[in-house]
Order: structure tokens, then sequence, then C-alpha cells
């Protein structure tokens, strides 16, 4: 009697289909063997694969209406936009890893350009002598360790955050609830970061401004675009999002300013120390 009366093996509910109801749990229908583990493992990571496919090409086709599925409710074929944020965030320390050396040269001949000035000559001139090396390629590698932070907890902090602030204030009229908003922007946001973290070893190779001006330019496309469909229609409320991720990108590289000044100062005082 008790053999057709099917429970789920995880919270004991009955079963009415393959997958239980209450904790979702598929039905286990066999002893476990390493037959069974095995097939378990390429469910799993296909189904999240195919999952970040569907959100990335979505993303691409269709922005605001994944912004909006997610809000209303359709959740089940999307990559959470907090994970995705943090793939996003990885593929980007990934992507400046490969383009490091390329960017310390840049940095490092921009900085030696500035310094041949004859009113910044003297000061370099001295940090030369107080550091007993070269500053713009001290400068360099500090500039680096930065912007690797720039692509962790300041992308989170010092840019989605303030984008969600502004476009909730913004678009109050939409009325979203600010976690509604914060998807919005952890989306666009990761999309962005995911991006960019492909076409910035291209386009660094054209140059440090190339590579800042095509980055810029997808963010405020991608923005622009996603904007459709999850925010009211109008060239006012269009121009709005566009004024908030612009806001934010200031408030970004002000972040990243900050802490190269704060960096480079906390060097020179470890150096004084080590060589007083
Ligand atoms: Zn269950």
């Amino acid at each position: 009697m008790t053999s057709d009366l099917r429970t789920c093996k995880n919270c004991q509910t009955e079963l009415v289909g393959r997958y239980c109801h209450v904790c979702g749990q598929k039905e286990v229908t066999r002893r476990l063997s390493i037959r069974e583990i095995l097939r378990e493992i390429p469910e799993k990571v296909f189904s999240m694969e195919r999952g970040l496919w569907l959100t990335f090409l979505s993303l691409w086709s269709r922005p605001g209406q994944v912004c909006l599925d997610y809000v209303q409710g359709k959740r089940q074929p999307y990559v959470n936009p907090v994970s995705y944020f943090l793939i996003g965030a990885s593929l980007q320390l990934l992507s400046l890893w490969f383009s490091a050396p390329v960017i310390r040269q840049a940095v490092q001949d921009s900085i030696h350009a500035a310094s041949q000035k004859p009113e910044q000559a003297k000061i370099f001139e001295r940090m030369d002598a107080m550091i007993g090396g070269d500053t713009a390629a001290e400068m360099a590698n500090v500039y680096l360790t930065v912007i690797a932070q720039g692509y962790t907890y300041l992308a989170f902090f010092a840019f989605a955050c303030p984008l969600a602030l502004l476009l909730w204030m913004f678009h109050r009229r939409a009325n979203y609830h600010f976690a509604e908003i914060m998807v919005f922007t952890l989306y666009v946001v990761a999309h962005c970061l995911v991006v960019t973290a492909f076409t910035t070893p291209i386009f660094v190779r054209f140059g440090n401004v190339m590579q800042l001006l095509t980055a810029q330019g997808l963010y405020i496309g991608i923005i622009i675009w996603a904007h459709h469909k999850f925010f009211p229609p109008g060239i006012g409320r269009r121009l709005l999002t566009l004024l908030a991720m612009l806001m934010a990108m200031i408030c970004f590289f002000g972040a990243i300013m900050v802490l190269f000044g704060v960096s480079w100062a906390a060097y020179l005082v470890a150096v004084r120390l080590q060589n007083p």
C-alpha cells in the first residue's frame, strides 16, 4: 500500500509531480550510485549555464524586459541580479589581469610626459630621490591596484548604489520601490561589466583614451537601451536616465581618484618610514 505513495526524500511531502511542490527537490527513485552522482553534475551545471546564457543574450536584446520580468515575478529563467553582478565583477578582474601590462605602460608613459613640464619636473625629481626609483612606474603600480579595487567593492558602492539612488529619485513617477530599481541597476551595470570585460583587452591596444571612450559609450548605450520598457517612455525620461548614468560615472571616477590619492600618500609615508 505504501509503495505507490511517493514522498519527497528531503521534506517528506507527498509528491504530485517529478518535483516536490514544497521544497523543489527532484524525485529520488533509485539508490545512490556513482552514476547517479555524476548524472547530477551536468544537470546542475548546465541549468546554471543555460540561465547565464539566457540572461546574457536577453540583456542584449531586451534588457528592460528582463528587469521588468524579474520585478514582476518571472524569475526562474534568469540568473539572479546579484549573482550576475558578481560574475561581471569577476570577469572584469580577469580581464584587467590580461591587459595590466598595456595599461601599466600607458599610465607610466603619460606620467613621464607630464613630468617633463618644467613646473612639474622639480616635484618629480624630488619624489624620484625620495623613492629611490622611478616615480612614474610606482604611480602606475599604485593606479593598477586601485582600479582592481574599482571592479570589486567600488563598482557596487561608488557606482551601482549612487546610480540606483539617482534613478529612484529621477523616476519617482514610475512608482518603483528602491529594491526594484536596484534590480534594474544591478542587471544593467553587471551587463556592462560583462561586455566591457571582453572589449577592454581589445580596445586598450589602441590607447587608454580609445579604451575609455568605448567603455563609456557601451555603458551609456546599454542603459539607454534598457530604459525602454522598464521606465516610462519619453525623451525627457530618457535624458534623466542618461543624467543619472553620467552622475554615477563621475562619482565612480571621483572615488577612484580619491582612492588613488590616499593610496599614493600611504605609499609615500611607507617609503619615508623605511628610509628615514
Ligand atoms: Zn520536498
